[in-house]
């Protein structure tokens, strides 16, 4: 009778456990959406003990909780040791233990087993395809782990490493996107009707010549003092001095510079970047060789994400066209000069698009911001000079090469000269992408896409990290320091026009929610700032809320943005500060039990 009830509650244990096993290989499990598919514990110098601080990140992050991280103490003065404890398949060997290269076990006969324990699985990115079942079962048993363990970080396998596959963008953008009456086309320009990656039709419309042209007639410091006189800003976001950068970047002494384009588009409601992408590669490829011998660099790397598998793979037969023709991997006749680009398809992480995350996520680390400074011109990827350019910065390049850096002044505002591109929605007649010189307004550039709609009342610019302007802001220029001053950022130059039918509170909580769900973790007013100010946002859309609530709000989002390591988690309050700036009414309207939301649209109606 014992031993029934002892075989009954093990049989109960196990099926209250979680489940940690699919139906390999048939079956896959994915990992979580915001995963950067990278697990990799970096080696010290000496090629075999493993960086590591006992810290068990990989404790959590093993997709098969396969890990088991337990520390011994160390001597004085040296960091604590890794022992691995229960996971020994899965985990690096303990330090001074024999290694074992990945590939003994890659083998379905039945010779004798290699004597020591392997690597993380999940850190050697092999070729997912040689995980064989058998391959599997032979490597769980030689090590004494579960199966069904091995079975679980295998069926994720594939969503490993820096190349892997995420998800492809369902979504299609818009049709329209065109270059607005009287403006020059310096983004749009180039695209081409055809093959985008075909590099003569490029080259017959002067792609390419006036950049090499510059190459052979110009001096680096000249280039970058062009460009500074060109005044042109930084398009991803901050709006940083272009020429500046490059001037930080061109005196660093250093062995090895980089040119990185940051094609990785996680605002919501942007597509400009995937649209210049799929349909003209050459003008980024352009802009970043002229980048890259400004400041003398030779390698240069794309940073995309994997959903954007269009742009990619235009963007990679751009790239192997450029190389046949002798503008890539090679020196270019008559200037010497030599330049190199890799696509790095990455899955999509919003806080990976921030330049310093970006620059971790390449050197195999989880995609979080740096302290700053050091600015990456000076101490970029792997410490050295380094240039983060956003994919419509370099694509406007060109046009300055073969026009001039007083012309491009000419168009847009004075602290912002040039074209921007706006991805405009909602409340207008024709929603699309807009190339307008930068000191259009929104009136303008909507009478441009044939008009606001009778109930458009607002507006949201940049989101999620920008704010709203009301519409007696609607004439102000659309440039950086304009917007600025009303509380908000361009951003990516998004406008979503508000209609009556959208609450404005639903709308900022739904940005702060977004941007919380996003914060990677690193710095405590946006990891946890944002959920507990989404605490308070979440009683006033319900109908809970207080006045009070309105003034904690208010007061902790002003901390957050005054407390937070990078701008994501400043970006992450602008909505909820510029909403309750320029529509408080909305906000006190949602209070108390007599709470009612005027938009008909919210929880309180
Ligand atoms: S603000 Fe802090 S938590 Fe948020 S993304 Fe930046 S570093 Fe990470």
């Amino acid at each position: 009778m014992i031993g029934l009830l002892k075989g009954l509650q093990a049989t109960i244990s196990h099926m209250l456990t979680r489940k940690v096993t699919v139906q390999y290989p048939e079956e896959r499990r994915h990992l979580p959406e915001r995963s950067r598919g990278l697990i990799r514990l970096r080696l010290r110098d000496d090629g075999v003990t493993p960086r590591c601080i006992s810290c068990t990140f990989c404790e959590q992050t093993c997709p098969g909780t396969a890990i088991k991280v337990s520390f011994k103490d160390s001597k004085p003065g040296q960091m604590m040791t890794f022992d691995a404890g229960a996971g020994p398949m899965l985990a690096w060997v303990r330090p001074g233990s024999q290694t074992l290269e990945l590939g003994d076990w890659l083998s379905e006969g039945d010779g004798p087993l290699p004597p020591a324990r392997g690597s993380c699985l999940a850190a050697s990115l092999i070729d997912a395809e040689t995980l064989t079942p058998k391959v599997l079962a032979r490597m769980a048993s030689r090590n004494g782990v579960w199966l069904s363990q091995t079975f679980a970080v295998a069926s994720y396998y594939d969503q490993l490493g820096p190349g892997a596959p995420g998800k492809t963008e369902a979504l299609e953008y818009p049709e329209e996107y065109v270059t607005v009456e009287g403006c020059p086309p310096v983004v749009l320009g180039g695209f081409a009707a055809g093959d985008p990656a075909d590099i003569g039709a490029y080259g017959a419309a002067g792609g390419f010549r006036a950049t090499v042209e510059q190459f052979a007639s110009m001096t680096p410091a000249e280039l970058v003092e062009e460009i500074t006189i060109s005044g042109l800003r930084g398009r991803g976001g901050g709006g940083y001095l272009t020429g500046a950068k490059w001037r930080e970047a061109l005196e660093a002494e250093a062995p090895r510079k980089y040119v990185i384009c940051n094609a990785s588009e996680g605002d919501l409601d942007s597509y400009k970047d995937r649209v210049i992408l799929e349909n003209s590669p050459f003008r980024v490829i352009e802009g970043m060789m002229a980048a890259a011998w400004a400041i003398g660099a030779r390698e240069g790397i794309v940073y995309i994400e994997s959903r954007y598998a269009r742009a990619v793979e235009r963007l990679e037969a751009a790239i192997a066209a450029a190389r046949e023709e002798g503008l890539l991997d090679a020196p270019i006749e008559g200037t010497g000069f030599e330049f190199s680009i890799t696509v790095l398809a990455v899955p999509d992480a919003y806080a990976g698009g921030e330049e310093t995350a970006l620059l971790e996520t390449i050197e195999g680390r989880r995609p979080m911001p740096r302290v700053r400074p050091p600015y990456p011109s000076r101490s970029g990827l792997y410490g050295l000079p380094t240039i983060v350019e956003n994919v419509e910065t370099l694509a406007a390049l060109p046009w300055i090469m073969a026009n001039g850096a007083r012309e491009f002044q000419q168009i847009g505002a004075e602290h912002a000269p040039g074209t921007r591109l706006f991805a405009l929605s909602g409340a207008v007649a024709r929603p699309g992408l807009y190339e307008a010189p930068m000191n259009w307004s929104l009136k303008k550039l909507a009478e441009a896409a044939g008009g606001l709609t009778a109930d458009a009342r607002a507006a949201l610019i940049g989101a999620p990290g920008g704010g709203f302007i009301s519409p007696g802001l609607f004439d102000i220029p659309l440039d950086f320091d304009s917007i600025a001053e009303t509380g908000g950022n361009l951003s990516s130059g998004t406008i979503r026009v508000i209609g009556d039918g959208t609450c404005i509170v639903q709308l900022a909580r739904e940005c702060l929610s977004w941007s919380a769900s996003q914060a990677c973790g690193k710095c405590v007013p946006d990891r946890l700032g944002t959920r507990r100010l989404l605490e308070i946002v979440d009683r006033i859309c319900n109908g809970k809320g207080t006045e009070e609530d309105l003034a904690l709000a208010q007061e902790l989002a002003h901390d957050i943005a005054d407390g937070s390591l990078c701008g994501l988690g400043r970006g992450a309050v602008r909505p909820l500060l510029t909403g309750l700036e320029f529509f408080q009414q909305e906000f006190k309207d949602h209070i108390g039990k007599g709470g009612a939301c005027k938009s008909g649209r919210c929880a309180l109606k």
